[in-house]
């Protein structure tokens, strides 16, 4: 009896019907895909991506060098080394993070009492080479420039819950 429903369904193509109304259906719906890289979905304002080292209007780095962010890291990515300016204040003469060993757990960020360092809403930073994912505080603070009204306007959305 199986085998004669399974043979009627062959000859009267039901299944290749029944997929093809699904198709048709499907056809006509809002699509649940994009288009990436062209188009790009919304991110979280809690994104945690590429980091960045933020400076304050004036252009001066916003990072104190109070090495909390280096002590709380897990992966042991972060290295700062600081020295006092000649006008006293503290500032870090090496920033660098190791982008291969970090597990992007915002710890680093979380810890920063002055919101200096930040993980971005930058996802699209591949590399061919493990040298290139060595940041110093160079490139940090170039990443700051570059993603600094994202990086603000998720702290300002994000402030009434910290
Ligand atoms: S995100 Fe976590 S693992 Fe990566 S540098 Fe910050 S504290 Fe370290
Ligand atoms: S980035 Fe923030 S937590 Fe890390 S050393 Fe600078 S001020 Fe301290």
């Amino acid at each position: 009896m199986e085998a004669l429903k399974r043979s009627v369904r062959s000859v009267l193509f039901t299944e290749l019907l029944e997929g093809l109304s699904l198709t048709l259906r499907y056809m006509f719906k809002h699509s649940v895909t994009v288009n990436y890289p062209y188009e790009k979905g919304p991110l979280s304002s809690r994104f945690r991506g590429e980091h960045a080292l933020r400076r304050y209007p004036n252009g001066e780095e916003r990072c104190i060098a109070c090495k909390l962010c280096e002590a709380i890291c897990p992966a042991l990515a972060i290295t700062i080394e600081a020295e006092p300016r000649e006008d006293g204040s503290r500032r870090t003469t090496r920033y660098d993070i190791d982008m291969t060993k970090c597990i992007y757990c915002g710890l680093c960020q979380e810890s920063c009492p002055v919101d200096a360092i930040v993980e971005g809403p930058n996802f699209e930073f591949a590399a061919e080479t493990r040298e290139e994912l060595f940041y110093n505080k160079e490139k940090l603070l170039e990443n700051g420039d570059r993603w600094e009204a994202e990086v603000a306007k998720n702290i300002e959305l994000e402030a009434p819950y910290r």
